[in-house]
């Protein structure tokens, strides 16, 4: 099995990808598509990937919602 992004070997703990990196990625576009930035621009992916990681961060330490 091969990782679909960058067709290197699957690591198991990452399947179907190769690395975190590679999940990641994969996240990413997936963000891309759903704000329809119709692009496959590598810097647009790269932006969306940092949004996603971001977005990640805070939701993985924020529970409670703090709205001001
Ligand atoms: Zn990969």
């Amino acid at each position: 099995m091969t990782c679909p992004i960058c067709q290197a070997e699957t690591v198991a703990a990452y399947r179907p990808f190769c690395s975190k990196r590679c999940a990641d990625r994969d996240l990413a576009r997936w963000f891309t598509g759903r704000y329809a930035v119709h692009s496959t621009d590598p810097e647009d992916v790269e932006r969306a990937l940092e949004e996603t990681e971001r977005h990640l961060a805070t939701g993985a330490s924020d529970t409670s919602p703090r709205r001001h």
